[in-house]
C-alpha cells in the first residue's frame, strides 16, 4: 500500500520502519529532517518534504505526534492532511490524543470522504522497536479491518474499542493506571523504608507477593532505585500530558478521580521542577521529600 507517515520520534521511527519492511511504500515527514534519515535506509521508504507530499498519494496516513496541538496542526492546519489526503483514504492517528480532539477531527475528515481512526499504542520504545505494541483502535470497524494488516506490522495485540475516540479513552485509562500504580508503589515503599526495612528486601518481598505491580518489579529497579532518570524513551512531559488529558476527560464526564487528581498534582509539580525531559517515575522524588527518605538501593548492588 501507499503509506504516509508523519512524526518519526522515539515511537514513529520504529513503527514506520516496520511498515516499510513489510513491503509498503512509505513517504515519511518530520519537522526534524534528521529523524527521517535512518528510515530512508529501508528501500521502500523515502523522505517527503512536507505533510502534503507525504499524504497526497497515500491510501493510509499515520501520525505519531506528541499530543493534541501537534495533531491538530498536522491534521487540520494549513497544508495539512485534511487539505491534502484523497477521498476514500484512511487517516490513523497513533498519538496518545484527547478523545474530544479525535472526535472533532474524525467528523471533519468524514465530511471530506476520509475515514479517521484513533489508534494509540502501548509498549514503549522497546515494543515499538520489536514490533510488539498493543494498539487500541477507535472508529469505523470496516476501516479498522482494512488497516489491520498494516497495523500488524508493528502491533502484536490489536484491540478494537468501538467508535471514534474510544481508542484514545482506553489509552488514557491505561496510562493513568500505570502512573497511579507508580504513585502508590512510591508511597508504600517510602513507608516501609522510613519504618526501618531495607529497600531491596521490601521491594523483593512485595514484588513476589500480592502487593506487586510493574513499577516495583520492572520500572523502579531500572530507574528510581538506581537514580537513572536520564535519556528515557518516554518523558515526564508526555506522561504528564496523558495524565492531564485523563483528568480533563473525567471532568467532562463528571467522574470523581481522587487518586488521579493526586497523580496530576505531582506530575505538574515535576514539570515545574524542570523534570519534564526525565523518565515518568521521577515524580516519586516528591513523595521521598515529603517522607524524608530516598528510595535508592545500595550503590554496590547497582547493576
Ligand atoms: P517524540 O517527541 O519522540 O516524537 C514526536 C515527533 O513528532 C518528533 O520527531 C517531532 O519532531 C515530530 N513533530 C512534532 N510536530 C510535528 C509537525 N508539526 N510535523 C511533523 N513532525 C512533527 O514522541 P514519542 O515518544 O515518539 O511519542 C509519540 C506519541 O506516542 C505521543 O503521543 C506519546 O504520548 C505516544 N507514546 C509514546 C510512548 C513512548 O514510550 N515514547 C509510548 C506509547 C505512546
Amino acid at each position: 500500500m501507499q503509506v504516509g507517515f508523519i512524526g518519526l520520534g522515539h515511537m514513529g521511527q520504529h513503527m514506520a520502519r516496520h511498515v516499510a519492511e513489510a513491503g509498503h511504500d512509505v513517504a515519511a515527514f518530520d519537522l526534524r529532517t534528521e529523524a527521517v534519515t535512518q528510515l530512508t535506509r529501508t528501500p521502500t521508504a523515502r523522505r517527503a518534504s512536507s505533510v502534503a507530499e507525504a499524504a497526497s498519494a497515500a491510501e493510509i496516513v499515520f501520525t505519531s505526534l506528541p499530543g493534541p496541538p501537534e495533531v491538530e496542526a498536522v491534521a487540520s492546519g494549513p497544508d495539512g492532511l485534511l487539505e491534502s489526503m484523497q477521498s476514500g483514504s484512511i487517516y490513523v492517528d497513533l498519538s496518545s490524543n484527547s478523545p474530544t480532539t479525535v472526535r472533532k477531527l474524525c467528523a471533519a475528515f468524514a465530511a471530506k470522504g476520509i475515514t479517521m481512526l484513533d489508534a494509540p499504542v502501548a509498549g514503549g520504545v522497546t515494543g515499538a522497536e520489536a514490533g510488539t505494541l498493543s494498539i487500541m483502535v477507535g472508529g469505523d470497524k470496516d476501516a479498522f479491518e482494512r488497516v489491520r494488516p498494516v497495523l500488524s506490522a508493528f502491533g502484536k495485540r490489536l484491540f478494537y474499542c468501538g467508535g471514534s475516540g474510544n481508542g484514545a479513552i482506553v489509552k488514557l485509562c491505561n496510562n493513568l493506571s500505570s502512573q497511579a500504580q507508580i504513585a502508590a508503589a512510591g508511597e508504600i515503599l517510602s513507608l516501609g523504608v522510613k519504618a526501618g526495612v531495607d529497600l531491596d528486601i521490601l521491594a523483593t518481598a512485595i514484588g513476589q507477593s500480592t502487593g506487586t505491580c510493574r513499577a516495583i518489579v520492572d520500572t523502579f529497579p531500572k530507574q528510581l532505585f538506581v537514580r537513572h532518570f536520564e535519556d528515557p524513551g518516554f518523558t515526564s512531559i508526555l506522561s504528564a500530558k496523558d495524565t492531564h488529558l485523563a483528568i480533563e476527560l473525567a471532568h467532562e464526564f463528571n467522574v470523581p478521580m481522587a487518586i488521579g487528581e493526586i497523580v496530576e498534582r505531582d506530575k505538574q509539580e515535576a514539570l515545574r521542577r524542570g523534570w519534564g525531559p526525565l523518565s515518568p517515575d521521577v515524580f516519586v522524588r516528591l513523595q521521598e521529600e515529603r517522607a524524608g527518605v530516598v528510595l535508592e538501593t545500595a550503590k554496590e548492588k547497582t547493576p
